[in-house]
């Protein structure tokens, strides 16, 4: 009976030093900004044009860069890192269209974070890389919290996911500098209120750029393609 007391002192005695919150999210967040810093001047040092693809599975994010690829491969050097928790099957859909591919295997991460993209830099050829687009891992919640050290970031959700997918989350859609609705094909089929998600999203965020597109038909890929020409 001592000893059962004894021990429920010591550990009441322990149970008082642990600490209440441990802040390790926001310990992370500083030290991603600060790898994601570094990352940032070095593809200025080396005149890399850089792209964050984030959105949620199935929103089009490998289809639009396949087509995008595609285009820029033409006449520049185009490298994506995909992000994906296994297997590399976005990395050899894109590597079809004329760009080089990294994949990253992120096992239960659900986002990619500036340590994936620091550790990727130190095995580029920078010198000889003109574009370079990260396909994150689909998710549209984790991506908000790590940022890479890119240029740009590019939203893309589809109008599959409902009329309020951007309202639900505001966190990405300030973070964004487009967004792409992706499949307008399917609109009518759907019966999506379109108008509404772009109201949406320039409420969220007044300066983004919307693009509705269906990377499937190709309507309207050629104004997202000027665009990242214009960057
Ligand atoms: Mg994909």
């Amino acid at each position: 009976m001592i000893k059962i007391s004894e021990e429920s002192n010591s550990n009441k005695e322990l149970e008082e030093k642990i600490p209440r919150i441990i802040e390790m999210n926001e310990d992370l967040t500083r030290n991603n900004e600060e790898l994601a810093e570094r990352n940032h001047a070095i593809f200025k040092k080396h005149n890399i044009k850089t792209f964050d693809i984030v959105g949620a599975i199935g929103a089009g994010k490998t289809a639009i860069l396949e087509k995008l690829t595609e285009e820029l491969s033409k006449d520049k050097k185009v490298y994506v890192i995909c992000g994906d928790i296994t297997l590399r099957l976005d990395a050899d859909r894109i590597e079809q269209h004329g760009a080089k591919t990294i994949q990253i295997n992120t096992g239960r991460e659900c986002a990619l974070n500036a340590y994936h993209i620091q550790k990727v830099i130190k095995n580029l050829p920078l010198d000889n890389v003109d574009y370079l687009f990260v396909e994150n891992v689909g998710n549209l919640i984790c991506p908000s919290d790590f940022i890479l050290g890119v240029d740009r970031r590019i939203l893309v959700v589809s109008v599959t996911e409902g009329d309020h997918v951007i309202i639900k989350h505001p966190l990405l859609v300030k973070m964004s500098e487009v967004i792409i609705i992706n499949k307008i094909d399917l609109v009518d089929t759907l019966g999506t209120d379109l108008d509404r998600m772009i109201k949406d999203a320039k409420s969220i965020n007044p300066k983004i750029k919307v693009i509705p597109m269906s990377v499937k038909t190709g309507e309207n890929f050629d104004n997202f393609l000027e665009y990242i020409k214009n960057c």
